[in-house]
Order: structure tokens, then sequence, then C-alpha cells
């Protein structure tokens, strides 16, 4: 699946974790050039949705449509190449330093200009002469800093932020709502799992709503079925 997609759709998404139902039945849309939040308690099936959608966790049932493409059929590194995650674990090898990390991403991603690239991200996300140091020194902030530079490095066609804002300083959250807006604006799909209703209110054009590895407000045929 080479071609850019222009939405993400799940249809009766179920995920079975032995005796743990995580999802039962979920349907969703994810459009481009909007910020989708998804939110509810501990448990309710959020970071399955989100790790599902980055091709991470296969369903035991249902859809997943890229563009209207099932991944079933159209899966595998090219559209892995498409996706950015960040997930709960960083995914930055912790014997690198942080540029390191992210020079060896854009080498993996084939990065036209990889220099200039590493330059930009370390700007933007102001990692600066830490960023030298070998990540397994890193805070908790400056490892989230890192690791969402990497998930955006390929300006992916679909970005997963799962709790995004953890860790992170107020100038950090600003900075983290800054790039969002960039990727939204390049008409980049997003979804987004945040527990900070504030960073909700300002990041998000839709919210989907789980309980219980429901959706329980948001889905799209939420009104028909009142
Ligand atoms: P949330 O992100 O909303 O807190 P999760 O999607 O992480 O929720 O988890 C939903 C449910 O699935 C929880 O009961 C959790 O314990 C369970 N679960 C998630 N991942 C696994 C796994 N790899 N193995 C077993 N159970 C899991
Ligand atoms: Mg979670």
């Amino acid at each position: 699946m080479g071609e850019p997609f222009d939405r993400v759709e799940v249809k009766g998404l179920v995920k079975v974790y032995g005796a743990t139902r995580a999802l039962v039945g979920v349907d969703a849309r994810f459009p481009a050039g909007e910020v989708t939040v998804i939110e509810g308690h501990n448990g309710s099936g959020k970071s399955t949705l989100l790790n599902v959608l980055g091709q991470l966790v296969r369903p035991t049932r249902g859809q997943v449509l890229y563009g209207g493409l099932d991944a079933k059929a159209h899966g595998g590194v090219a559209l892995r190449a498409q996706i950015g995650i960040l997930a709960h674990a960083a995914m930055v090898y912790p014997d690198l330093s942080g540029r390191e990390n992210l020079s060896l991403y854009a080498q993996l991603y084939r990065a036209p200009r990889p220099a200039a690239l590493l330059e930009e991200l370390c700007d933007r996300f102001e990692i600066g002469r830490w960023g030298e140091r070998p990540a397994r020194t890193y805070s908790r902030g400056q490892l989230q800093r890192v690791a969402l530079a990497r998930a955006l490095l390929h300006a992916p066609r679909l970005l997963l932020l799962d709790e995004p804002s953890t860790g992170l300083d107020v100038r950090s959250v600003d900075r983290l709502i800054e790039a969002v807006e960039q990727e939204r604006a390049r008409g980049a799909i997003i979804a987004l799992i945040t527990h900070d209703p504030g960073l909700a209110a300002q990041i998000a054009q839709r919210t989907i709503r789980l309980a219980r590895g429901r959706v329980v407000e948001g889905e799209p045929d939420a009104e028909a079925r009142a």
C-alpha cells in the first residue's frame, strides 16, 4: 500500500487477551487534517485501539481500513512507512544518544537530507546538548521529546500519540501542541490519547470516548442508534 490514504476506519473491532476483552466491537473513523482525541478511564481499551491502528497489535476480529483498503490484504512495510507512533514504550535505543537515535531513524526512512532533518527536529523539540548523552540517562520529559521527534520524523500520513504529554513541562506541552497543529495542517490523520482535559480542549477537532472496550460517545452512527 504505497498510496497515501485520506482516512482510517475500524469496523467491528474486537481484541481479546486471554480472558480480557480489551475491545468489544468498536466502529470509528479518523479523517485527515483532524485531531481525534481518544478518552476513557484506565483499562478502557484506548492503547489497544491505538496499537491496532498502528499495526502493532493484531485484532481478534474486525476490519482496519486505510483509505478504504483492508490492512489484512494491503498491509506490510509500505503501510508501516506511513505510520508514526508514540506508544507507551518510547522505542528509543537506550545506549544510543537521542541524536543518534534520530539519525538512525532518518536513515531507516531514507530521508533525503538526514543531517538537515536532524537539526530541524532538535530545534523543533528543543533537544539541546543533553541530546548527545545516552538516552538511558534522560528524564521522562527528555525521552518523550525524542520519542515524539522520532514518531513524526518521516512526516507520516497517520500519527498516533499515546499520552504524549506524559512527563512534559508546560513549555514542552506548548511545543507538543504546536507540533501536532503543524502535522494536522499538512493533512495528517492524527489520533491522540490524553487524560489532560485542557490539552484535549486545545487540540481536538473530534473526540471518541471508550468505556470497557466500547465507544460510548463520538462514534459515526451514535445519533442514528439513540
Ligand atoms: P487503556 O489504554 O485505556 O488504559 P488498554 O488498551 O491498555 O487500556 O487495556 C485494555 C484492557 O486490556 C486492560 O484490561 C488491560 O489490562 C488489557 N490488556 C492490554 N494489553 C494487554 C496484553 N498485552 N495482555 C493482556 N491484557 C492486556
Ligand atoms: Mg493506555
